[in-house]
């Protein structure tokens, strides 16, 4: 058995923005396992992608939130995203509208937060929702 607490991430595929996320969560919100939930481009999926292709997140974010009991979920861009290649400023717009959208989901998460990961590979919190 699993011991310890579980947040939730929706966060990009690609490989350099898993440890940072990852390394950020455990210690900025003392989480032990972080359940990595990826995608090209999450940022723009959640604020305005495909209704299957949400579905689809949604769906592995009920069974952290279920079977790990997770309080806790993220949505991260980064910099120099191949699966949305747009500049910060709407970055920033995609990734606040996804804590609203994610907030609107009702699931049993008492914090949703919206990090930029920036060219250093930096976090950057840019929103955030509590119960
Ligand atoms: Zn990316």
């Amino acid at each position: 058995m699993s011991h310890g607490k579980f947040g939730t991430a929706i966060n990009c595929m690609d490989g350099r923005v898993q440890l940072p996320v990852t390394d950020w969560m455990k210690r900025q919100l003392h989480l032990d396992y972080i359940d990595m939930i990826t995608e090209p481009g999450p940022d723009k999926v959640v604020a305005g992608g495909q209704s299957t292709e949400i579905e689809t997140i949604k769906t592995k974010a009920i069974i952290s939130a279920k079977a790990h009991g997770s309080k806790i979920i993220v949505i991260a861009g980064h910099d120099d995203c191949a699966g949305n290649p747009v500049d910060k400023a709407q970055h920033c717009a995609q990734i606040q509208k996804s804590v609203r959208v994610i907030h609107s989901w009702n699931l049993p998460f008492d914090k949703v937060i919206g990090l930029w990961i920036n060219k250093d590979w930096d976090i950057e919190i840019i929103d955030s929702f509590e119960k």
